[in-house]
């Protein structure tokens, strides 16, 4: 298997004491969609922002598609994100808003206009370009924020709990959504969940943090029937 996504020895404090990523080693497939797993505080949004370059690791390397990435700026890495809270620019129309990381990368006006097309036909809002966010539900600003992450054609997408704001029925319908972009594309994604039957659901293979470590990474199934340990067990075994 290529080792698309490598965290190798990584260890992160954010205050000089305390460690919160204890000692990460993952190794992610081209193309695979893997998600963190695990309770508030385990590490897992510190993982992505990592992966983003939006903190430097304490210790340790992290490659993406055999480059080291520790010194490249996260404007350069080529990846895309989502968060739980959106982050649209509020003064921006929905096609401004996903034009957004296609105009930082100076690219040119007619180029823009067709991939943000193509990008907002792909989460199904094709006629909502001239609407304002807040003229938008809950569930639709975050298709806004999925096709901005994905308009400029990343190696790589990362979402941080990107449905832990929308209610049961919407964010299965979105589950459903985001694996289908997933698979249409061929991206690799690193999803970020609490839920266990969202993770169960989604994912190829799922890491399950717990207090900066992984306990285990394995695919659901055998997650499910073959825990490595009490914590898993139970983790898994929860319902929410
Ligand atoms: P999770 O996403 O699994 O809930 P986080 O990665 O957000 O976990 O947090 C892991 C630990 O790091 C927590 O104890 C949290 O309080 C701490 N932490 C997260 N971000 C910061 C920060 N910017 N400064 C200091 N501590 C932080
Ligand atoms: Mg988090």
């Amino acid at each position: 298997m290529e080792n698309f996504v490598e965290f190798d020895g990584i260890q992160k404090t954010y205050d000089g004491e305390n460690l919160v990523i204890k000692d990460l080693n993952l190794s992610i497939a081209k193309g695979e969609f893997v998600t963190l797993l695990g309770p508030s505080g385990s590490g897992k949004s510190t993982a992505l922002m990592l992966l983003a370059g939006f903190e430097p690791p304490t210790r340790g390397t992290i490659r993406l598609n055999g480059k080291t990435l520790n010194s490249v700026a996260p404007f350069h890495r080529n990846i895309g994100m989502v968060f739980q809270n959106y982050a649209l620019f509020p003064h921006m129309t929905v096609a401004e808003n996903v034009a957004y990381p296609l105009r930082v990368r100076k690219i040119g006006k007619s180029e823009i206009e067709e991939r943000t097309r193509k990008a907002l036909d792909l989460v199904q809002l094709g006629s909502f370009g001239g609407r304002y966010p807040k003229q938008l539900s809950g569930g639709q600003q975050q298709r806004v924020a999925v096709a901005r992450a994905l308009v400029f054609d990343p190696e790589l997408v990362l979402m941080d709990e990107p449905l832990g704001a929308l209610d049961k029925k919407l964010r299965e319908e979105m589950q459903v959504e985001i694996k289908h972009i997933h698979e249409n594309l061929g991206i690799t994604m690193v999803f970020v969940t609490h839920d266990q039957d969202e993770a169960l659901t989604m994912s190829d293979r799922i890491a399950v943090f717990d207090d900066g470590r992984i306990q285990q990474i394995d695919k659901p199934a055998t997650l499910y029937e073959c825990p490595a340990n009490q914590f898993v067990a139970d983790f898994i075994g929860e319902t929410n």
